[in-house]
């Protein structure tokens, strides 16, 4: 600490308005920038572990540093250790989808700096959330049920991890009304094939992973209905209670799609006690977004009539930027009824008066950022029409990228294409794949691996938003030349 602390400029420490306008303009030419050249960029970055701290100082500042330093440490420290998910050329996990108007959106939302935990707190927040929720509901083509003017209703979360985590805590109270001595007897159910987030869920929500059945998949990696109704039978005959699957539309791994249809006819077999149903909540993280395309609501929109909940991520394939998972419940009451503590600090005319929505209810914080506002730009700026569009064409760019690996001597695909998805791997095994993969990743672009049946499989998954076919062909010139045999 300095001996004697300084007097404050006058005005104190903030930035006037003249100087957050001069950089807010400095920043959003960065950010143009840095777009317009990450395509050149590898995206994987070439620094080893520790690299980034050791740019940086051990102590913070004392004193305050000037714009200039802070900005040229973007370029100096930032960007060079950074996986560059905005490049056309990342092909990996899944996309992270961001776009101008979103961008933009979340800079207003930080400038407004609304935390909506209650309706009173912002109305705007919580008004534009719900609409845009309703809008999504008849853009997709969801149920009706999920529309806020019935039971249902939408809520914009985090993540699908946070979702899932919400729908597992809402089953969880509606099967158990509270009563802490079943806990133990409760079973959920998810194939082999579902995201990690289900299993941290069920933890997190105070059960075993023990209670978590994983259901066998078929051959394209789908969960077996009737491998379900065995293994719910099993549970039922040894006086277990079956209250939670989780189905997921478009699995991590591979893309596959479980017949939410059929297991929703395995649940309606079980009876929890006054007709009530075991919950069913489906996550369609990436492949939910694909609903905006008319013609692929057959794959990703079946069965979903009988779902209780039901989220998608617009944060991977939907052209907003992270964060925002849009979660709709089918009886907003089951959710409220599971999430709602009410200190006195909290209680306010607006909520008693029942007229409003207060989303604190709806997830596990309490404090909201204002994130309609990406949602609200995104879908106004490219209407149904550009995002259906954008969707589209890169499930047109997979279909092609899928033929070229039919008809190659070496390649061949280890699961049908799905969606904008392909898992390819090479004749001659593993080890082969392997080279695949890191010509691929040698190349600048950038895939990432999965086992299916035991096998190494390359994916690549093609949703960045500023990929179009150059980039595709790039590839698979990286990708023919490390198979060989070409
Ligand atoms: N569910 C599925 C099917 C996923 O593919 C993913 C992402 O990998 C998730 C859930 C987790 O998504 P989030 O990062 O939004 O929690």
């Amino acid at each position: 600490m300095p001996a004697t602390v300084p007097d404050p400029p006058a005005g104190g420490y903030h930035d006037n308005a003249d100087e957050f306008r001069r950089r807010g303009h400095e920043l959003v030419d960065w950010v143009a920038d840095y777009l317009a050249r990450v395509e050149d960029l590898p995206v994987r970055p070439a620094v080893a572990p520790g690299w980034v701290r050791a740019q940086l100082p051990t102590s913070a500042p004392q004193a305050p540093e000037p714009w200039e330093a802070i900005v040229a440490d973007l370029d100096r420290v930032v960007v060079p250790a950074t996986t560059h998910w905005q490049s056309p050329r990342f092909f990996g996990y899944f996309p992270a989808n961001s776009s101008p108007p979103s961008v933009l959106a979340d800079l207003v939302s930080s400038g407004l700096g609304v935390q909506g935990m209650l309706w009173s707190t912002g109305p705007a927040c919580t008004e534009l959330e719900t609409h845009v929720c309703d809008w999504l509901v008849e853009l997709l083509d969801l149920p009706a049920r999920f529309r806020s003017d019935g039971a249902g209703g939408g809520v914009i979360q985090d993540s699908a991890s946070s979702a899932t985590l919400t729908a597992i805590v809402a089953a969880r109270e509606a099967a158990t009304g509270g009563d802490p001595t079943v806990l133990a007897r409760l079973r959920a159910y998810t194939s082999d094939q579902a995201h990690s987030s289900v299993e941290k869920g069920i933890r997190v929500a105070g059960l075993t992973a023990g209670q978590l059945r994983l259901v066998d998949t078929d051959a394209d990696h789908a969960m077996r209905p009737d491998a379900l109704a065995a293994a719910v039978a099993a549970d039922v005959a040894a006086g277990a209670l079956p209250f939670l699957v989780v189905a997921t539309v478009g699995t991590t791994s591979s893309m596959a799609v479980d017949p939410v249809a059929a297991v929703a006819g395995v649940l309606d077999d079980v009876d929890l006690g006054d007709g009530r149903r075991p919950w069913l909540h489906v996550d369609a993280a990436m492949a939910g977004s694909a609903a905006v395309v008319p013609e692929l609501r057959p794959l990703v929109n079946d069965g979903l009539a009988r779902a209780d909940s039901w989220c998608f991520d617009p944060h991977k394939w939907l052209f907003t930027n992270f964060d925002c998972d849009v979660l709709y419940v089918a009886d907003r009451a089951a959710l409220i009824g599971a999430l709602s503590v009410l200190p006195e600090y909290l209680r306010d005319e607006a909520s008693e008066s029942g007229a409003v929505i207060d989303y604190r209810d709806w997830h596990v914080p309490l404090g909201r950022r204002f994130r309609s506002l990406k949602l609200w730009f995104v879908l106004r700026r490219y209407g149904a029409v550009g995002l259906a569009h954008h969707v589209r064409e890169h499930v047109r760019l997979a279909e092609g990228l899928a033929a070229r690996v039919v008809a190659h001597p070496a390649l061949e695909l280890a699961v049908p294409r799905s969606l904008n998805l392909v898992c390819l791997a090479h004749v001659d095994g593993d080890a082969a794949t392997q080279r695949c993969i890191d010509a691929v990743n040698a190349s600048g672009a950038f895939v990432t691996h999965t086992r299916l049946a035991g096998r190494l499989v390359l994916r690549v998954c093609i949703g960045q938003t500023r990929t179009v076919a150059r980039h595709v062909d790039a590839l698979w010139e990286a990708l023919a030349a490390g198979a060989g045999r070409g």
